[in-house]
């Protein structure tokens, strides 16, 4: 008897053990704000450089019309007071932009284009900084004009950290002479250091030293293009540890300092999913009449979801063009879209106009974009450029397939379901691609009416890689496809 009681007080203890350590080791940050208790419960990890957008929730607005296309991202965290400040201030750009649009309407043959997309900074103690890059690029303007706006929160007092909160004493001029330091050790630079323009901007005044972010270890402090240097250098940045501001370091921050760091892990890397549940098989019959169903910029939790439930309840699949900053926010939806054979593609990492761009940049867009989904389990083998815009330079760049449309629904414009619902089902024909966007709501419930009836009407619902495939045609590099309409 006692035997059995030992056994089982054993078997008690690894379980509780095994929890525990599974509770440890289970993702530190959901797609939702992280419950206190697991805030303060001292994390592994202590890593520099720490740029993710895996805390809070990400919201994304994508406009565009004839003048203007638009892609904003910003956090959202669930706390009124911090959220409302982040709104107001995208939409003051949003706001500025289409002002700007509406005041010169000289050079309208081009768009303008407006971006802004973030990078979040997390320490151990609640503190979440935010970098914002902001992209205008107006049609009468020859080059994009770029800046930084930053914020640095509190999240368990609820409340925006300023320099101020985190020195004390003569701060400004300790900080500028370590970036003068900075600077001068820098061979590129050194020699640009006397200029008028560097010597202004760093005189000690808190307004040229108020875009920064708070690591672990150190603090980040950016200076935009022109602002230090010319423009040519771009922007700068300065990172400082703390143990070089000792003495202006306000009391907790100083305690965080002396504490030994020994702890430093490599970053946990999610590991991909072993076993991809396989759906219930379908069977694709070339001769039949099939479409795909398309969803872009998302993966978006309240839109995804309903979408791949209808899907799944027809035993269907869609494509989606994903973007890459919104991946790490949304890995459990693009494992069960793969999971549940639905194609994912790459639709750029922060939305911005390919057209516009460098080739390095370009690159980057994709390959950021290729590198976060294929993090979770798949490297997509399709992309779709952004706001549909290409030119030949773009096709020589891309070592990806462009899928384009057949059909497009003008979902994000009118975000009205009957008119989704009567775009497809009075146009659709076999081989079709239709356009739509998981961002809506509208869209969401369209796609629950548009699914049956398609099925009805003896339509297969297949990805893009499927429709070609049972057609019979190969997708190739730096082309682009629009459908596979048959004879003609
Ligand atoms: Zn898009």
């Amino acid at each position: 008897m006692r035997k059995i009681l030992s056994f089982i007080l054993i078997l008690f203890i690894t379980i509780s053990l095994i929890n525990y350590i599974k509770k440890d080791t289970a993702p530190i940050y959901s797609n939702n704000l992280i419950p206190k208790e697991e805030m303060d419960t001292p994390l592994q990890t202590s890593i520099t450089r720490t740029k993710r957008k895996d805390l809070g929730e990400i919201e994304t607005i994508i406009e565009y019309g004839d003048y203007s296309s638009l892609a904003a991202h910003y956090p959202i965290f669930g706390i009124e007071s911090i959220d409302s400040t982040i709104k107001d201030m995208v939409q003051g750009y949003i706001n500025n932009f289409y002002r700007e649009i509406e005041n010169n309407t000289s050079n309208r043959k081009l768009k303008s284009e407006l971006n802004i997309d973030f990078d979040m900074y997390i320490t151990q103690d609640d503190i979440v900084s935010l970098k914002f890059s902001i992209m205008e690029s107006m049609s009468y303007n020859a080059h994009p004009n770029t800046s930084i706006k930053t914020f640095v929160i509190n999240l368990g007092k609820e409340e925006f950290i300023s320099l101020d909160d985190i020195f004390k004493g003569e701060y400004l001029s300790m900080l500028s002479e370590i970036i003068i330091n900075h600077f001068s050790d820098d061979e590129e630079y050194k020699e640009y250091i006397e200029t008028d323009l560097f010597k202004e901007k760093l005189a000690s005044a808190k307004e040229n030293l108020d875009k920064f972010v708070v690591q672990e270890n150190s603090i980040i402090l950016f200076f935009e293009k022109y602002e230090l240097f010319a423009g040519s250098f771009g922007e700068q940045e300065v990172e400082i540890s703390y143990r070089d501001l000792k003495g202006y370091l306000k009391k907790e921050l100083e305690d965080l300092v002396e504490e030994p760091s020994d702890s430093i892990v490599e970053e946990n890397r999610t590991e991909k999913p072993k076993e991809i549940v396989e759906g219930e098989t379908r069977i694709i019959d070339s001769e039949k009449p099939m479409v795909c169903l398309t969803f872009d910029d998302g993966p978006n939790e309240k839109t995804t979801i309903p979408i791949l439930d209808t899907l799944k309840k027809h035993n269907s699949v869609g494509t989606f063009f994903v973007l890459g900053n919104r991946v790490s926010h949304n890995k459990e939806i693009l494992e069960r879209m793969i999971a549940e054979g639905s194609e994912v593609g790459n639709h750029t990492y922060n939305h911005k106009k390919l057209t516009s761009l460098s080739t390095k940049d370009v690159k980057w867009q994709i390959k950021s974009t290729q590198d976060a989904i294929d993090a979770i389990a798949i490297s997509p083998k399709v992309m779709r450029p952004t706001y549909g815009a290409y030119d030949d330079t773009l096709k020589s760049t891309l070592d990806m397939p462009m899928i384009l449309w057949s059909i497009d629904t003008l979902d994000w414009k009118y975000r009205d379901t009957n008119r989704v619902v009567k775009s497809i089902l009075d146009n659709v024909t076999d081989g079709d691609i239709i356009l739509m966007h998981d961002l809506y709501e509208s869209t969401a419930n369209a796609v629950e009416k548009v699914v049956p009836e398609l099925i009805d009407r003896g339509f297969q619902l297949v990805t893009v890689s499927e429709l070609y495939e049972a057609r019979g045609k190969t997708l190739e590099s730096g082309k682009t496809y629009n459908h596979v309409h048959k004879n003609r």
